[in-house]
């Protein structure tokens, strides 16, 4: 692991981009840093009677393109360098997308496994009541993130709705459909990677039948490894937090979704449907033609991007690959279709909810599928054809397709030539 904090290695992107591209150094300047960030604390009453307090933050990183956008992740590591980096990820993910959004990101650091239902509902409203000011339809509108759910953003909105006095269901996107969510919602971070690998396909040279990894069997992981499967693709390894199965002729699927509803880990499977125990660090190294990271940050790192064998990586988790780690990557050969753009469906589909919100008129899932897969193709067609015409990584094309936007806009307010000429 390098030194570096993962902010200094997110902006470590930023700068690579900004050598391709001519722009004022107001770009630069004003992305930076984060707009704002805050810090609370958040006190509940634990079932126990007693009272407990969880550091909380919710950061605007960038706002130029329109109100920030990104969600909130309950983990009991979340830390101000993780949301505040997550941030600039999602101001330049929304910018790949060309979606009208800054970027922005919360959190609490918490272990939610470790509270009941009614714990993490009360953490959950408490979050809303300490950043009620902050976040809005039109300012900063949260979805969710790692160990965050449908049901959780559900109790936000009507907290939100409880403190403005009226609904506003477009102040958070990921919401049960009920109560204003979107269908397509559930899966539509796996689903965008998956309209991604398919339209390039062609152009990557890749087999009809491919066996795949895919590390963390959470939302994204599930979800991709289903859609895969359904178009003949292998699923040869899965992992968790707690452990990893393997089977060269592929995983049985339900067996794995059955464990995860039962609250049990992938790793419990082996032994049955000639699955196979594995550490779970050893999932980056399985044979496959195409590894999805799909867990969290820094998982693939100097250490063992070296052991991946795979020729294609999907990254559905955010900043699953460290700046070294990509570097090894890139020597060898391996294509990355990196986060911000590999990932976006998610955020989109989120954007496709709060659009629906605001207009009252709901849209079929046929209509949200085809309008995702739209953006998806057009968007990751354009970063391919600047990766290839460039000779650059899908990663530092990606940054440059979305920095080119950003700075048109942050531009559009004036720069120093306009004041001084
Ligand atoms: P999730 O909480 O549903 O799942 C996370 C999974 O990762 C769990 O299965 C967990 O056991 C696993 N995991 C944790 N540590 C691990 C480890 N060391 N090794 C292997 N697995 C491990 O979360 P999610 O919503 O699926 O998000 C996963 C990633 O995708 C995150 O990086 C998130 O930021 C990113 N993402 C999610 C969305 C979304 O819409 N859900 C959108 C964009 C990006």
């Amino acid at each position: 692991m390098s030194d570096d904090s993962l902010f200094d290695d997110a902006l470590s992107r930023l700068d690579e981009a900004a050598a391709h591209l001519n722009i004022d150094a107001d770009v630069i300047e004003k992305l930076k840093f984060p707009r704002e960030t805050t810090k609370v604390r958040l006190m509940i009453r634990m079932d126990d009677g007693s009272r407990k307090s969880f550091l909380a933050w919710r950061c605007r990183y960038d706002d130029t393109r329109g109100p920030t956008k990104g969600g909130i992740r309950f983990h009991p590591e979340a830390t101000i360098d993780e949301v505040e980096t997550l941030a600039f990820w999602m101001t330049f993910k929304c910018a790949v997308m060309n979606l009208p959004y800054g970027g922005g990101k919360g959190a609490v650091q918490v272990d939610p496994r470790k509270l009941s239902k009614a714990e993490v509902e009360r953490l959950s409203r408490a979050y809303i009541q300490a950043f009620s000011r902050i976040i809005g339809p039109d300012r900063d509108i949260p979805a969710p993130d790692v160990y965050t759910n449908s049901m959780i953003m559900g109790w936000m909105a009507d907290e939100y709705a409880q403190i403005v006095g009226q609904a506003e269901p477009a102040v958070i996107t990921g919401k049960p459909i009920a109560l204003g969510g979107s269908l397509g919602r559930s899966d539509a971070t796996a689903r965008g990677g998956y309209y991604l690998v398919r339209h390039l396909a062609k152009d990557l040279n890749l087999a009809p039948s491919l066996r795949v990894a895919v590390q963390g069997f959470g939302n994204a992981g599930q979800h991709i490894a289903r859609l895969l499967a359904e178009d003949g693709h292998k699923i040869v390894a899965v992992s968790d937090s707690e452990g990893a199965v393997f089977a060269t002729d592929g995983l049985n699927l339900d067996a794995l979704f059955a464990a995860k509803n039962d609250g049990r880990s992938v790793a419990t499977t082996a032994g049955q449907h000639g699955h196979t125990a594995l550490a779970a660090d050893d999932l980056v190294g399985v044979e496959c033609e195409l590894l999805v990271p799909a867990a969290l940050e820094n998982m693939i790192d100097e250490d063992n991007a070296g052991s991946v064998k795979a020729k294609l990586v999907l990254e559905l988790a955010n900043g699953p690959v460290t700046p070294e780690g990509d570097a090894i990557l890139a020597k060898n050969g391996v294509i990355v279709l990196p986060d911000i753009l590999a990932n976006a469906g998610g955020v989109t589909v989120s954007y496709f909810e709060w659009v629906q919100n605001r207009q009252g008129y709901y849209w079929t899932v046929e209509e949200i599928h085809v309008r995702l897969r739209t953006i998806m193709e057009r968007e990751g067609q354009a970063i391919w054809e600047l990766s290839r015409d460039k000779g650059i990584t899908m990663r530092t094309a990606a940054y440059v397709h979305a920095l080119s936007r950003l700075a048109e806009a942050i531009e559009a307010h004036g720069t120093q030539n306009f004041f001084m000429s």
